[in-house]
């Protein structure tokens, strides 16, 4: 049989976790360069994957001096010419912004309510990217819209950055294969170019 203490523990324990678990949190984590730590301005990705502001990218570019330089975050070569600006995670960094500003309107140690109903902020308005209550899901305001709980709306913007992960990466391996194919196209080329030149050399010959 358990004890009670166990039990007092055991409550403690999953207030703990479930603190830890801020979807917010993880979000407003997300979204913040690893350079200046704060959130992406202008963000840009790099070959390997990994998102800075562009002034961040720009100015450690300028420090390496040469085309070729490493990702800032974990080290692998990125060509200079390969930064591309990602205009999802733009659109992810303000959607986060307001997520966190309206979590900073929160009170010391209570739930973040609505302004208007004084309800906790359960619910994701998708169409117009705010949090909403219990309330607000009724009004006239949002009833015809797409309304999830506010733990699923972290979760989508997570998938989502994770697709666009995914089409980055095929870009990259599309490119390389380009890449492989004219290399072998020139290769070739050269090739049949040296056998003409035999020939011609041989008629000379003749
Ligand atoms: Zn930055
Ligand atoms: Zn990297
Ligand atoms: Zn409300
Ligand atoms: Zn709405």
């Amino acid at each position: 049989m358990k004890s009670e203490s166990d039990c007092v523990l055991s409550e403690r324990d999953m207030a703990a976790a479930s603190a830890a678990r801020d979807p917010v949190e993880d979000l407003c984590e997300e979204a913040t360069c690893s350079i200046c730590l704060e959130y992406f301005k202008d963000p840009v990705s790099v070959e390997c994957g990994h998102n800075f502001c562009r002034d961040c990218m720009t100015q450690f570019c300028e420090k390496s001096g040469t085309k070729k330089t490493s990702c800032p975050q974990c080290r692998k070569e990125v060509l200079q010419s390969n930064i591309r600006p990602n205009r999802l995670l733009a659109n992810f960094v303000e959607i986060t912004k307001k997520l966190s500003l309206q979590g900073l309107k929160r009170e010391e140690g209570r739930e973040r309510v609505c302004g208007k109903h004084q309800e906790p902020l359960k619910l994701f308005c998708k169409e117009d990217d705010v949090s909403i209550c219990v309330v607000c899901d009724r009004s006239k305001e949002h009833r015809n819209h797409t309304v999830i709980p506010i733990e699923e709306a972290a979760q989508d913007f997570k998938v989502l950055m994770g697709i666009h992960q995914d089409v980055l990466e095929k870009e990259e391996e599309n490119i390389l294969a380009y890449k492989v194919e004219t290399e072998e196209e020139s290769q070739y080329l050269l090739v049949s170019r040296n056998v003409i030149k035999e020939r011609e050399n041989i008629w000379k010959t003749i």
